[in-house]
């Protein structure tokens, strides 16, 4: 099934903004980067879940009021990747390795008080993986956090119009 990113993007944007109403105080500014618009192959219910993993954890770990960055973009090999990028806590480099992990959490007492059961990268990951993807993450502590999905040329296919 070939999907527009587009129509992902938009999706996954208004659930985020949804929940940012309904936790944070004050809310985010979640905005939707709009850089490339193309087709994913994939299965859309998967995808949609991988790519609302990484908004629902940026909403979970950024303060009230930080800034949330959302969109997809395509690579120079010809690949795709959904981004998420935070002005968060950011996550420290020794904890990297292992986010993806079932049940692995950074701050198990501060994490408690946002009540996750650190599944949520498994499953990122797991869709990531099916689709021929992987998960990438960068994180600065005190700055904030990007993650990616990461999809192969094979899975992507540029837009025409005109
Ligand atoms: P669940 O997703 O199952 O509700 P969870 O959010 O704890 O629980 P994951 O989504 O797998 O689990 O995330 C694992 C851990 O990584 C989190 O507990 C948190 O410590 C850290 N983390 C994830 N995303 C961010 C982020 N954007 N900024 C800071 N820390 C993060
Ligand atoms: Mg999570």
């Amino acid at each position: 099934e070939w999907i527009d990113s587009e129509e992902l993007l938009t999706h996954v944007i208004q659930e985020a903004q949804g929940l940012t109403q309904a936790i944070a105080q004050p809310p985010h500014e979640i905005r939707a980067m709009a850089a490339a618009s193309f087709w994913v192959s994939g299965a859309k219910t998967e995808l949609l879940s991988a790519m609302s993993n990484l908004l629902s954890n940026a909403v979970r770990y950024t303060p009230g009021g930080g800034r949330i960055e959302a969109g997809w973009r395509l690579r120079p090999d010809g690949g795709g990747e959904f981004f998420v990028t935070d002005t968060g806590p950011g996550i420290a480099a020794e904890h990297l390795p292992r986010l993806t992990e079932r049940f692995y959490r950074v701050d198990r007492s501060r994490s408690r008080e946002t009540g996750g059961t650190g599944l949520g990268l498994a499953i990122v990951k797991h869709v990531a993986q099916r689709h021929g993807g992987q998960v990438e993450v960068q994180s600065t502590p005190g700055q904030g956090s990007t993650f990616q999905v990461v999809l192969p040329a094979s899975r992507v296919r540029e837009r025409v119009t005109g």
